[in-house]
């Protein structure tokens, strides 16, 4: 058995159908990194900025007077929802980043982690396990590509004091911290 085989068997025996609930698009836990490919997806199909899309990441870091972080994350309303949600639907869902794609479901490496998930009911097969394996291992590589090229731009950027900057795959951008 191959490792896609692997996976999608596993995938199959987490019992996996989506209730649309949408509890993992919102609430103060939600939090959807975006790359910068994935933006200018989102970008095409809405005709929204990429700050009217993604925020950064909001784990902020100090070093010498400059304040950064590291990547996006899919911007939020003061409710937390993802600005895309609606009525428990995702407006740009032809269009979701990988990370939507793939709920519950994550690879660390070649392991399957399975968050909590009302839609995950034991003794159930997965429908579709196959094309989410498939997903899954695209999200692996972008993400890995992701994150070489983001530390590939935080080594080849200097620090600026006083500056505030995120550093992503495209490289560092110089950040308002107040909503643009
Ligand atoms: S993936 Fe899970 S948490 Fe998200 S909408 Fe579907 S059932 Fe709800
Ligand atoms: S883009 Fe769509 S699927 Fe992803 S968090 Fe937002 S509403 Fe949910």
């Amino acid at each position: 058995m191959n490792e896609a085989e692997r996976i999608e068997e596993e995938v199959c025996r987490a019992g996996f159908s989506c209730l649309l609930c949408g509890a993992c698009c919102s609430g103060p836990d939600n939090e959807v990194m975006v790359s910068p490919p994935e933006i200018a997806v989102l970008a095409a199909a809405t005709g929204l900025s990429r700050d009217e899309i993604a925020e950064p990441y909001p784990e902020w870091m100090q070093q010498d007077g400059c304040t950064f972080t590291f990547g996006w994350v899919l911007k939020r309303g003061s409710d937390g929802n993802c600005i895309f949600l609606e009525k428990n639907r995702c407006r740009v869902y032809r269009f979701r980043p990988h990370i939507c794609r793939t709920y519950p479901f994550m690879l660390d490496k070649e392991r399957l982690i399975v968050s909590a998930c009302p839609g995950c009911v034991a003794g159930c097969e997965t429908a579709g396990a196959g094309e989410i394996t498939g997903d899954l291992l695209r999200r692996r590589e972008a993400e890995d590509a992701e994150l070489e090229k983001t530390e590939n731009q935080y080594q080849k950027h200097s620090i600026i004091t006083g500056s505030t900057i995120v550093f992503d795959s495209s490289g560092a951008h110089e950040y308002s911290l107040r909503p643009k």
